[in-house]
């Protein structure tokens, strides 16, 4: 989380370029922004935050700066989500301990046992990031050696954590440390950048870019950097594609309805018709190894874990013993797991703390791990020995929308792929191939009902609590719509698999209580239908996701999704995701929430 960025370059205008940086790191925090620059021999350092203003943006912390035309072309951003201490400017960074300033990106776990290494009465605010940096001050004083200081300090820390420096005694550098995070480095033609992650470089003409990697120290200059060496790692060229809102009013609507063209590029150069097969170049090599694993288990968090629910029921259809494990609860749940198994570790960023945590256990243990990623050389990707992308492009929304579904889509292929070395016919892999060739366009059918979505939503938005049910495939969507809906609307909601309902849930039933009913024709349908009565028979408030055509008159409210033919009920999921993620969206605009910034939250989760 928290998005960190540097600029130390030739141009005046670094702190234009900073603001800009910053901005494009907000997915990453917003509960705090800041900036410290170095114009003439001062230091300038300006911070905005919720305790200031609820809602600020990056106009608020620019307002601040009284010089718009200040000389500068060196200095360092931040944008917070807070760990330690609140959401309150004290607490936002840059940091600072004498000259020195940094911005930091993690936790440290071990933060009371450093406190104790300096004068905890001179803390003015309650982060850890305070700590580092009076705690690097502190050796240096002593040492008079930066480098050497922010090594030892970067030893000491435990837990996950990169940190970006700027010295009043050293005008013309900065300095970067990375322990068990991620941050990047990029030469342009007007300077380097550091960067939480490569959205920050858009805009500039990167010649050359490296992964700062674990237990490393950089010493940035205007035009290069110096390294206390490791191999080179570049970075994918195609991820630095162009990201605006497309004339969207939010990132979030902009992926929701990208996500047709998506799905197509997911499962572009993938399918082998012919052959009833998919093609992974990124599994290829460990084909065998992958032959002869007795049960997949599939390890995320969020809406990956949801992701991961769902590969454990296809697999077990396909008569592939699968198992899914939530991220922050495996390693110390005593996992009983055999020496044959694989492990799938779901991530949109590949940054995920609590995935990472899982894989670097399970490499300790010498099973094959394999990540599903979105981005291309994020951690989870350098990590395992091989894995898929789900190519869904950037995704900005903190809720997750089109890369939900690129698992999905991912996974049905990966699905194929390991049946098909199993038990699979060729006709059968022909026949869900068929099928799933015409999912991107039964989406962009679904999207074309935002306006009916739209009005649901409006009528929905007094109704202060909701349960999202479904049976089989279809309680994976109960649990991803359910997530949505709190994410960005603050509703209260739970999902159930239907049928759990007479089990104890049905007691909350009453007309103030609407249930969201995911019920295609699927081969559990009827057994659904019996439930919704049991709903209805409590003066229960139902909107259904129905197959076309079925008028479902129990329901108050219906949404139509196209059919699927019932031998590949298990792709329905991946349609019947997309009203329940506009229901969610138009239901956060009523309630004037935003649904890019949900409070609380941030996009990229790096701490554990
Ligand atoms: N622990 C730091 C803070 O609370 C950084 C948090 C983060 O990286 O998300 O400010």
């Amino acid at each position: 989380m928290c998005g960190i960025f540097g600029y130390n370059g030739i141009e005046p205008d670094g702190v234009k370029k900073i603001l800009e940086g910053i901005h494009r790191l907000e997915h990453r925090g917003y509960d705090s922004m800041g900036i410290a620059f170095l114009t003439g021999d001062k230091v300038e350092c300006f911070k905005v935050a919720e305790d200031e203003k609820v809602g600020f943006d990056i106009k608020d912390l620019a307002k601040k700066i009284p010089n718009k035309k200040v000389i500068c072309n060196i200095g360092i951003g931040h944008t917070r989500w807070a760990t330690y201490g609140g959401k309150t400017v004290k607490n936002a960074h840059p940091h600072f301990s004498n000259g020195l300033f940094i911005v930091h990106n993690g936790n440290v776990e071990n933060f009371e046992a450093l406190k104790k290494e300096i004068d905890a009465h001179t803390l003015y605010s309650e982060t850890d990031s305070e700590v580092i940096v009076k705690l690097i001050d502190k050796i240096f004083q002593d040492t008079g050696d930066l480098v050497k200081s922010i090594e030892k300090v970067m030893k000491m820390l435990v837990g996950a954590n990169v940190i970006l420096i700027m010295s009043k005694d050293h005008p013309g550098q900065l300095f970067a440390a990375n322990k068990g995070g991620t941050i990047l480095l990029g030469k342009s033609d007007s300077g380097v950048i550091i960067a939480s992650d490569p959205s920050a470089f858009e805009g500039y003409h990167i010649i050359k870019k490296r992964n700062l990697e674990t237990n490393e120290v950089a010493v940035i200059h205007s035009d290069f950097w110096d390294i206390i060496a490791k191999e080179v790692v570049t970075i994918e060229e195609d991820y630095l594609q162009d990201i605006d809102k497309n004339g969207c009013d939010f990132y979030m609507e902009k992926e929701i309805f990208e996500q047709g063209a998506v799905l197509r590029g997911t499962m572009s150069g993938r399918l082998i018709l012919d052959k009833g097969n998919a093609r992974l170049g990124g599994i290829n090599e460990i084909a065998r190894e992958l032959r002869n694993v007795e049960t997949f288990h599939f390890v995320g968090c969020g809406t990956a874990y949801n992701a991961c629910s769902y590969a454990t029921l296809l697999f077990n259809r396909f008569g592939i013993s699968a198992r899914a494990w939530i991220a922050s609860e495996f390693c110390y749940s005593h996992p009983v797991f055999g020496p044959n198994d694989a492990f799938f570790f779901i991530s949109q960023s590949g940054e995920t703390a609590d995935t990472i945590e899982v894989v670097e256990e399970i490499q300790i243990k010498g099973n094959i791990c394999l990540g599903i990623v979105n981005v291309p050389d994020s951690r989870i990707a350098r990590l395992t020995d091989a894995g898929v992308y789900i190519r869904a492009g950037k995704e900005k929304g903190v809720a997750s929308t089109k890369a939900f579904t690129a698992q999905l889509v991912t996974i049905v292929l990966l699905a194929i792929y390991l049946a098909r070395q199993r038990k699979m016919t060729i006709d059968t892999g022909m026949g869900i191939i068929e099928e799933l060739i015409l999912i991107p366009e039964k989406i962009e059918k679904v999207l074309k009902q935002k306006n009916s979505i739209k009005r649901l939503a409006e009528k929905y938005k007094e109704f202060k609590n909701y349960y999202f049910l479904g049976r089989y495939f279809n309680s994976v969507v109960a649990q991803e719509g359910s997530l949505k809906l709190k994410e960005i609307s603050y509703m209260h909601a739970e999902s159930y698999p239907l049928g759990e309902m007479k089990h104890g849930p049905l007691a909350l039933i009453d007309p103030s209580f609407c249930s969201v009913v995911i019920i295609p024709n699927d081969s559990v349908h009827s057994k659904g239908v019996v439930n919704v009565r049991e709903i209805k028979g409590r003066d229960g408030v139902v909107i259904a996701i129905v197959a076309e055509g079925n008028s479902f008159e129990l329901a108050d409210d219906i949404i139509e999704i196209p059919e699927i033919k019932p031998r590949y009920e298990y792709l329905y999921p991946i349609i019947a995701t997309i009203p329940l993620q506009l229901f969610s969206y138009y239901m956060a605009l009523e309630l004037n929430c935003n649904p890019d910034k949900p409070r609380n939250l941030a996009k990229t989760v790096t701490v554990g």
